[in-house]
């Protein structure tokens, strides 16, 4: 029988179910079960490919070149599964679909509703991820809050799934419990509001997570059980750690894992999480401070580049280095001389993904700065475009040299639109996406740290190395690393440089704690001297 957990939030987002979700994943596949999440977002973008990374976090993309929510990158992290499109649903994309067959004249003159046409679609859609992964445990995480208007019929798709699959399905509720300081109480009234308003739409939870600053005390975990209808000992408690990857290991103490097992009415096996505890220890002793900056256009939220601030934990743990991540708006260098002259100060810089022209001249004027001064440098995507402009206009001597993206009248369109792409006009789904082949070239300092010739990154741009200035930037030294099979360059490096390396790719997304990116840790082994 396929097992669901069904995963709601209550009071405010952002409380960090993501988290919860992809820690009842590694909980319930380190007790032996073959696991998948599905991410439900009740916009109705059809993907997060089309939103602004400053409102909306990292759009992440998955092997199959799927653009989704950046929680899908909390489940490959934690529960090191393939993420699909399967796995991200959206409004969107639901009323796409049952649109789509209403035009085909699939619903047979019927009058196409809310309730059954698109809560079935959903329940498709949710049954599609399962068949597809083959797992035996799907978790289902409902993005929003309970109560809001467009997570309704995606809480009625769960609750009539609950009663086709009886006894099958679990509800977790995660909440949202203040602290109010002033008189050092836990609030627990808008936790209670919140799963009335579950039950008033027939969804009555089975497990309570209740988020606070602070581990929940007993007299207030009853109360909660009391007024939620759950039982004491399937409350749990989600208190702020200094580390995400703590989690699991604080619910499991709890003995969260168990009441999993218990509501789902599957065999409990103890959790064998050794080496994820091997791993939080490692972040946690870890002493030898090395100092990052990363340098972009949306730095002051850190959401946006989540997966690559990930990516440098996951590093540094396996190098036995502490982090200091600084976040570096790169408009602000455009101007602030001071600023510019600060990244010096740095062990490492990295220039990071981006779109448009704000900030893009920060960018160039950061990388001129690592590699004058021979500071490790990595490049990601966008970072890679504005390595090969800041090269090929001060080393090369190109003036004005540019990528069209920003300057389409540029004397010298180094990074430019391949023939293929200019003719497309929608902006979703369109851009080159997800994992594609890359093969290194022999002695170089990718082909050293990746260890074989062929790897497979993932992709989200549109721009290229323009193929025709590659001689002519390989004649001043600089070394293409990577192609891609249709010979596009994937991977540039510098020589006689402590470590200036860039990629098209975002390789950031395949990072895991226990797997970390090969080029984050050249990178950082760069940056602290090893
Ligand atoms: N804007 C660039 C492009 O579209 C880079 C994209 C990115 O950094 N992900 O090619």
């Amino acid at each position: 029988m396929v097992k669901y957990v069904i995963i709601t939030g209550g009071v405010l987002s952002s409380v960090g179910k993501g988290t919860i979700s992809a820690s009842t994943g590694l909980l319930l596949k380190s007790m032996g079960y073959n696991v998948t999440l599905v991410k439900i977002d009740p916009y109705l973008n059809v993907d997060a490919g089309t939103m602004n990374p400053y409102m909306h976090g990292e759009v992440y993309v998955t092997e199959d070149g799927a653009e989704t929510d950046l929680d899908l990158g909390h489940y490959e992290r934690f529960v090191d599964v393939i993420m699909t499109k399967y796995n991200n649903i959206t409004a969107g994309k639901v009323y796409f679909e049952v649109i789509r067959k209403e035009r085909a004249g699939d619903y047979l003159g019927q009058t196409v509703q809310i309730i059954p046409h698109v809560t079935n679609q959903i329940k498709e859609m949710v049954r599609a991820a399962q068949q597809y992964s083959g797992a035996d445990v799907v978790i289902v995480e409902i993005g929003g809050t309970v109560g809001d208007i467009e997570g309704l019929p995606f809480l009625e798709a769960m609750r009539q799934l609950a009663l086709e699959e009886e006894g099958n399905v679990v509800f977790v509720h995660v909440a949202l419990v203040e602290y109010l300081k002033a008189t050092g109480e836990l609030k627990t009234k808008p936790l209670q509001h919140s799963v009335q308003e579950l039950r008033r739409i027939g969804i009555q939870p089975n497990i309570i997570v209740a988020r606070s600053e602070i581990p929940l005390d007993e007299e207030t975990r009853k109360k909660i059980a009391l007024y939620t209808n759950v039982k004491p000992e399937h409350v749990f408690s989600s208190y702020d750690v200094s580390l995400i990857y703590e989690v699991p290991l604080t619910l499991r103490a709890q003995g969260y894992d168990k009441a999993l097992a218990d509501k789902l009415n599957i065999e409990y096996r103890t959790p064998n999480l050794s080496k994820w505890e091997e791993f939080v220890d490692r972040v946690k002793k870890a002493n030898k401070p090395v100092r990052i900056a990363l340098v972009g256009k949306y730095a002051k939220l850190k959401d946006s580049y989540l997966s690559i601030k990930e990516a440098v934990i996951h590093a540094s743990a396996y190098l036995g280095l502490k982090p200091q991540m600084e976040w570096i708006d790169s408009v602000e260098l455009e101007t602030d001389e001071e600023a510019l002259k600060r990244l010096t100060t740095f062990d490492g810089i990295v220039v990071l993904p981006g779109f448009g022209a704000r900030g893009a001249e920060g960018k160039i004027k950061a990388i001129k700065v690592a590699r004058e001064n021979n500071i490790p440098f990595l490049g990601i995507c966008f970072g890679l475009q504005l390595s090969v402009v800041e090269f090929a206009r001060n080393v090369v001597g190109l003036k004005g040299a540019h990528s069209t993206e920003i300057d389409p009248n540029t004397p010298h369109p180094v990074i430019d639109l391949l023939e293929d792409q200019k003719n497309v006009k929608e902006v979703g789904g369109t851009m080159r996406l997800g994992a594609q082949k890359i093969i290194l070239k022999e002695g170089t300092t990718v082909h050293k740290l990746y260890g074989t010739s062929v790897i497979y990154e993932r992709h989200r741009h549109r721009y290229e190395v323009n193929p025709k200035y590659v001689d002519l930037l390989q004649k001043h030294g600089m070394v293409i690393s990577g192609v891609s099979e249709k010979g596009l360059v994937e991977f540039i490096e510098l020589p006689n440089h402590r470590f200036f390396v860039a990629t098209q790719a975002h390789p950031e997304f395949k990072s895991k704690p226990l797997a970390p990116s090969p080029l984050f840790v050249g990178f950082l082994k760069a940056a602290a001297g090893l």
